[in-house]
């Protein structure tokens, strides 16, 4: 596992979504590469038994706190972008909360679509103007990264809305590249195909045409789900300087799904 401390020693990092799965690792992983690391979640342990992700990191040494934030409220992202100024600013933005909610196009509602475009989509979009105006303030430059997903680019079947969700963080990630290359601010994506985390629990209750846990990793060429540690080290290399010259990039974190 590359070690990143020299990347990330003194840097105040913001990760969406850092109380459970792959924002936890995520999370964690920035914490003991230095950086203070501040969870922009809804929920501070939504998984209840675990123990809140900034006691765990502080637990090892590392700074961490959990400020609570709805991303799909500007107001909320803003005012963790705000406490972040109180740590120097926003280093490395990482907009990864998420949620699923499964249904086909006859089923779903008017509101269910609503909810989650707000968090998936308008969240993630909060998150790169929040962070872009704080870095652009500052003159500093800097990196975000998103989490796209498989989904960004293969539809299946009672995830229409979800999909749509997906691509939208896609062309958000694009888009903001390409206006903040002018900034020195570089904007990537992980794009996680099937991850080990209670995220897929949510999909089989919502979606259950997906079935077992077991059919949904049967198209993964890797034959195994991926972990939250597999997506985390691709998120700290987009956020690195071994990417300097990297940006507007989904890098697939999928076991070879996305090239069947
Ligand atoms: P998870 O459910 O374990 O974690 C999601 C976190 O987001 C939770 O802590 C939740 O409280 C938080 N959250 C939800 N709504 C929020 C809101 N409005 N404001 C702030 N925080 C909110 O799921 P995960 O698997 O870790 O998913 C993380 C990201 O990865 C999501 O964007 C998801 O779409 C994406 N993803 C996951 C998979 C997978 O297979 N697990 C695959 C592709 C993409």
């Amino acid at each position: 596992m590359p070690d990143y401390s020299s990347d990330f020693d003194g840097d105040t990092v913001v990760v969406t979504g850092a109380s459970s799965g792959i924002g936890r690792e995520i999370a964690s992983r920035f914490a003991d590469a230095g950086a203070t690391v501040l969870n922009a979640d809804i929920e501070p342990e939504p998984k209840g038994a675990e123990t809140p992700t900034h006691e765990a990191i502080r637990e090892r040494g590392g700074t961490a706190e959990f400020v609570r934030t709805d991303v799909s409220d500007a107001d909320d992202v803003r005012a963790v972008v705000e406490r972040a100024r109180e740590h120097g600013g926003v280093d490395v933005m990482v907009n990864n909360a998420g949620l699923f909610i499964g249904g086909g196009l006859l089923d779903i509602s008017e509101e269910e679509f609503e909810k989650i475009h707000q968090v998936n989509a308008k969240g993630v979009f909060f998150g790169c103007q929040a962070a872009a105006q704080d870095m652009i303030d500052r003159g500093t430059d800097g990196a975000i990264v998103n989490t796209a997903s498989i989904s960004s680019f293969v539809a299946q079947r009672d995830q229409i809305q979800y999909d749509s969700t997906k691509a939208a963080v896609k062309m958000i990630t694009r888009g903001a590249a390409l206006e903040l290359a002018d900034h020195d601010i570089r904007v990537n994506a992980v794009g996680p195909g099937q991850i080990a985390t209670e995220f897929i629990d949510g999909w089989s209750e919502t979606a259950p045409e997906a079935a077992a846990k077991d059919d949904l990793i049967k198209p993964v060429p890797a034959g195994r789900a991926g972990t939250p540690e597999d997506v985390a080290g691709a998120a700290l290399f987009l956020a690195s300087d071994d990417a300097d010259y990297v940006t507007g990039e989904i890098l697939m974190v999928d076991g070879g799904w996305r090239i069947i």
